[in-house]
């Protein structure tokens, strides 16, 4: 085991075999977290990288099973932001120190492309790296988005297992998903994936194969959650996924894919209260702290639990600076580009 570890260091390729067992083995756990931990030092040195994360609708014409944004729950209070209110927490944010902004939301079709378009543009004049997560859209949607100024997109494949996506997605097609990937790589985005961890009847060789395909698209982002259970959809009374396993998913993932971005997710703190710390240690080199402000916290409901939904974004700045520098960590003042780092030279 330790020896696929080391390969896994020194190489940066892992057979699908290999990713099994070390999923499959709870005893490496703490040498793949380390192992994780001395890669991104290597490539990516000390600094972690924050984006102000914008929540700016949760209403959604998608139904996935598994998010408390899907449009047949009903017992979700909708809001959209404005796009003056989208400008102000943007700007807010600049002046909290932000050097990325990340625009999320639910597939809300009242942003369309004219709207989105100038939100991109105004929202870029501040200087600073816009990232957008918006869903799926066609190739001339995220050529305009591009056009416009936005600098990368994040859209999770979720799952590999087509069966499983399906299942998770009504009316939603895997092929489509595959597709807006390869259409955002081909339009120069910096393209970010990543998967839900303990969905309904995922097995860990599906997961291998999850990782498998991060490497094959050499995405430059990968956000890795733990599915958590929403009382407001069809999955209430599945089990959900567990802390460690998406530690060891996103430690594998930052073996073989060294120098790109890889958030400690906000579901992770959800389901630990230092769960992003530990995934700071474990591989995780960006957090991305809520820029929202008021009610839409509470009400961006993807999953229960969410963390930080009663405080301020300055809180959360001032709260997420106090607990990196904590483990000896520093904040980039950088924009935070794949392979941007403080260590000028690395052997790979
Ligand atoms: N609508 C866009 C972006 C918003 S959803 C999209 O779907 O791409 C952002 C992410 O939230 C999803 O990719 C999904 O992985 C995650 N999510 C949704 N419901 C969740 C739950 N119950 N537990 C954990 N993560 C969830
Ligand atoms: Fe909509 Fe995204 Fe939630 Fe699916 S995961 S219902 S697309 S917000």
């Amino acid at each position: 085991m330790n020896k696929i570890i080391e390969k896994a260091k020194l190489t940066h390729e892992l057979t699908k075999d290999e990713i099994l067992m070390l999923l499959e083995n709870d005893n490496i756990n703490e040498e793949l977290f380390k192992a994780a931990d001395y890669i991104r030092e290597k490539y990516l040195g000390n600094v972690v990288n924050l984006r102000g994360l914008i929540e700016f609708t949760n209403i959604c014409k998608r139904n996935c099973m598994y998010c408390g944004l899907r449009r047949d729950n009903k017992n979700l209070k909708r809001y959209r932001l404005t796009e003056d209110e989208i400008f102000d927490f943007a700007s807010k944010a600049v002046n909290y120190g932000y050097k990325t902004i990340v625009l999320q939301g639910g597939e809300d079709d009242y942003f369309d492309v004219d709207k989105m378009t100038n939100i991109v543009k105004k929202i870029k004049s501040l200087g600073v790296a816009l990232t957008l997560s918006l869903g799926e859209k066609t190739y001339e949607e995220y050529k305009a988005f591009k056009a416009a100024g936005a600098d990368r997109y994040l859209i999770r494949i979720e799952t590999t297992d087509k069966q499983l996506y399906t299942a998770m997605d009504p009316g939603m097609s895997f092929e489509n998903r595959l597709e807006c990937l390869d259409n955002l790589r081909k339009l120069g985005y910096e393209v970010g994936t990543g998967i839900l961890v303990g969905l309904p009847n995922q097995t860990l060789d599906s997961i291998a194969n999850d990782i498998l395909f991060f490497k094959e698209i050499d995405a430059d982002m990968i956000g890795i959650g733990p599915f958590i259970p929403n009382a407001d959809t069809p999955l209430k009374d599945a089990e959900g996924g567990n802390l460690t396993l998406s530690l060891k998913v996103m430690a594998i993932t930052r073996l073989i894919l060294p120098d790109i971005n890889i958030p400690a997710t906000t579901a992770m703190e959800s389901l630990a209260p230092n769960g992003r710390i530990k995934a700071l240690q474990s591989g995780a080199n960006v957090v991305m702290p809520n820029v929202t402000e008021g009610e839409y916290r509470k009400l961006y409901a993807l999953y229960p639990g969410k963390i930080c939904t009663g405080d301020t974004p300055s809180h959360c700045r001032g709260c997420i600076t106090g607990k990196i520098t904590a483990i000896g960590r520093s904040i980039s003042d950088g924009y935070g580009f794949r392979g941007n780092s403080n260590v000028n030279s690395h052997d790979c």
